[in-house]
């Protein structure tokens, strides 16, 4: 999968030389195009943003920088998103819609904003990571390619993205490893019974008890068996200190 990115700070994106998406790109499995913006000012001082129309705090980027930086990518398919405030929420099904893309483009914008009669021209979609204001897109860009990253062939081990947080629609189960004991805190007995029925059913359970103590808008969302329902109960009951 091959991400281009437009940006005025392209050294930031060195962390995703790290670790599980460090080791996808030199797999080849991850491209990542790094495009300076500042590369493609015509001005002698690299100027690339100016004061905005009808005043107001703040510079705003040069559509015609972003414009020229937009067409030196030679992909003709690619899907161009502005990472922006206003745009939609990045979620998991976004994630995983975005992972069946071959070649996306990332504008990452700086200061306030950019002009928007470049917005207009060149962006497909406006993509938000969260209701606050950041100083760049350059962060919201790269959660974006760190989480479709992980839904590439190959970048996670196999069968690792299908049982995590939102893939069902509930958060995960608790998750152990070694020592047995820590702290004098004992790992669930069932984890280390080797019985694969209890410990899908354990773990469905503490999913299910998870989400509707984190995050019980989930449960309003998905469709839940009578089997869960019941879990669900029987733990609001011994919650509330009553028998089951
Ligand atoms: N003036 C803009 C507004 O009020 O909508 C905010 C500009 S922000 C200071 C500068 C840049 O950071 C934006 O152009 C965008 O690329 C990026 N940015 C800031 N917050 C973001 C967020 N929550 N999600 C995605 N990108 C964001």
């Amino acid at each position: 999968m091959k991400f281009n990115v437009l940006t005025l700070f392209p050294e930031m994106f060195s962390a995703l030389n790290e670790s599980i998406i460090g080791r996808g790109k030199e797999k080849g499995l991850i491209d990542i195009n790094l495009i300076n913006i500042r590369d493609f000012s015509k001005d002698k001082h690299k100027k690339v943003d100016d004061t905005p129309y009808g005043g107001g705090a703040g510079m705003v980027m040069n559509p015609t920088v972003v414009y020229d930086a937009y067409k030196s990518i030679k992909d003709k398919n690619t899907k161009v998103i502005y990472m922006s405030p206003q745009g939609k929420t990045l979620d998991q099904q976004i994630v995983q819609d975005l992972a069946k893309e071959e070649n996306i483009t990332l504008l990452c914008g700086h200061y306030e904003g950019i002009d928007q009669r470049v917005i207009d021209e060149i962006v497909d979609e406006e993509i938000s990571i969260g209701d606050y204001v950041l100083t760049g897109g350059e962060l919201p860009a790269m959660v974006l390619i760190d989480s479709v990253s992980r839904y590439v062939e190959g970048v996670l081990k196999e069968g690792s993205v299908e049982e995590e947080s939102f893939s069902n629609g509930l958060l995960e189960y608790p998750q152990y490893t070694r020592p047995e004991i820590f702290l004098n805190k004992k790992v669930p007995d069932v984890l280390l019974s080797g019985h694969h029925e209890n410990i899908k059913k354990w773990r469905r359970e503490q999913a299910l008890i998870n989400t509707y103590n984190k995050r019980p808008d989930l449960l309003k969302e998905i469709e839940l068996s009578n089997e869960d329902k019941k879990m669900i109960s029987d733990y609001k009951i011994l919650k509330e200190g009553g028998k089951k």
